[in-house]
């Protein structure tokens, strides 16, 4: 069993996917070849926002929002306390502080009645992470952002797909940020990111930003970074839209069947109707999450865990606040563990592991 099975992905997709590579070498335009605009139109269109600026990973894509909206050294952007390090590394590499907010117990996402306490006149931005694929609660988040005049970045790594209020995550405010990192729900075969607009100023700025901060060639009208994604990557994505929203059907299908078989006795990611996940993880909180990974690795079932360490309690990011505050996600710091998710995944694999998980709880 894989933790995340991409080799059954490739084997059905296997004859799009070498089309759309051998298109490429045939033509030979790797940087900025004609797939990157197919695949920002796609992607535009697909989560509704107007604009779709393919980069060279996620972490670039929310580099190059900060570095648009002009986020400098002394600014401060609040984020969440726990998410994947690049979420806060980016504001951290521009000078800013990272503000870092405790989350909620239920979804694991920014505890959102604690934001406004954070917030100053050195203010920019604030982060929010669709953890796990499952979004925010962006109106309020949203509500916050208009009253003080901040921007909102959602970062959609783990969310393209997922729905709230029947919008598309990456599509929720007025910047999203996606990967497309090979393992999530919409992964390339190498680096890429993607960001998302509908504002037109901002698209340029970063269209710009993307290469070089040039704005015809040779004219460098800002600073920029070398941000592109490219073209063989774009092709690989566009051979995986086709089969895109069946994935995410399938993952929602294995993430109810986790839900059914574990109902009360474990703790999970609670669902809500108003938002659709991706399940980019399926998450459970265990109190003694070692000697179940142990006897889940004796049965050749992987795990993970998103993420052992708060960010403000890693070392790099100590300095930016006292580690006192967050005893939420420490907390969940101890307890997540991520089970083997996927579309290929077949229901009794899923019984399989909730088994193993169920026989080894004690209490
Ligand atoms: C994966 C991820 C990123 C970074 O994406 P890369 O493409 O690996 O740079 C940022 N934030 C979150 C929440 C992620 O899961």
């Amino acid at each position: 069993m894989e933790f995340i099975d991409l080799k059954t992905q490739y084997r059905e997709l296997r004859k799009s996917i070498n089309e759309r590579i051998q298109a490429v070498l045939d033509h030979g335009q790797y940087i900025m070849g004609p797939e990157v605009q197919e695949l920002e139109r796609r992607l535009a269109e697909y989560t509704g926002a107007v604009h779709c600026i393919s980069v060279a990973s996620g972490t670039e894509a929310l580099l190059i929002s900060l570095m648009a909206i002009g986020v400098e050294p002394g600014d401060e952007v609040i984020t969440t306390a726990f998410s994947f390090i690049a979420t806060a590394e980016v504001i951290a590499l521009l000078g800013a502080k990272p503000v870092f907010v405790d989350i909620e117990p239920d979804s694991c996402n920014i505890d959102v009645d604690l934001i406004e306490g954070k917030i100053t006149s050195k203010t920019r931005a604030i982060i929010p992470v669709a953890l796990y694929g499952k979004p925010a609660d962006m109106d309020r988040i949203n509500a916050i952002a208009n009253k003080h005049g901040v921007v909102i970045i959602e970062d959609a790594a783990q969310s393209l797909g997922a729905t709230y209020k029947g919008r598309k995550s990456a599509n929720l405010s007025t910047i999203g940020c996606t990967s497309f990192f090979p393992s999530k729900p919409l992964g390339c075969y190498g680096d890429g990111g993607a960001i998302f607009t509908s504002d037109d100023e901002l698209a340029q700025v970063m269209r710009e930003i993307r290469v070089h901060g040039q704005s015809r060639r040779y004219v460098h009208s800002r600073i920029g970074v070398g941000g592109r994604m490219d073209t063989l990557q774009c092709a690989v994505l566009l051979a995986k839209l086709e089969r895109f929203d069946w994935e995410l059907e399938q993952r929602r299908k294995i993430g109810a069947l986790y839900d059914e078989l574990f109902g009360n006795r474990v703790w999970r990611i609670r669902q809500h109707s108003e938002c659709e996940s991706t399940f980019a993880q399926y998450t459970i909180g265990l109190e003694d999450r070692e000697t179940v990974q142990a006897a889940l690795r004796e049965r050749e079932i992987p795990t993970a865990v998103h993420y052992p360490v708060p960010i403000p309690l890693q070392p790099a990011y100590a300095q930016f606040c006292s580690q006192d505050q967050f005893p939420v996600s420490v907390d969940m710091a101890r307890k997540v563990i991520s089970l083997p998710m996927g579309p290929y995944m077949q229901p009794n694999e899923v019984r399989y592991i909730a088994e193993s998980v169920l026989s080894q709880i004690r209490y």
